[in-house]
């Protein structure tokens, strides 16, 4: 039941920041390969985080990218991410 109500398009995920829950098309998905925070390429594990978050771009924010990637994520990091 519940793994076929996450696989309609209206999936609802959950922010990793601040954890509120919003329709997958409102929400950024991100991976961390070989070290690096980017897109999500279709592989490998993910996580999504919202607008609002990733436009604060505050230390909480920071903190929780880094325990979804096993590593520590610097603002570098997510500016990098912005300008491609
Ligand atoms: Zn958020």
């Amino acid at each position: 039941m519940q793994e076929q109500l996450l696989k309609t398009k209206n999936a609802i995920r959950m922010c990793i920041n601040c954890r509120t829950r919003y329709l997958q098309t409102d929400l950024i998905r991100l991976q961390c390969k070989d070290k690096e925070l980017i897109p999500y390429t279709n592989f490998g594990r993910s996580f999504y985080i919202c607008k609002t978050c990733f436009n604060t771009k505050d230390k909480k924010l920071l903190r929780a990218l880094s325990r979804a990637c096993k590593k520590e994520i610097k603002i570098t990091n997510l500016e990098r991410l912005i300008n491609g």
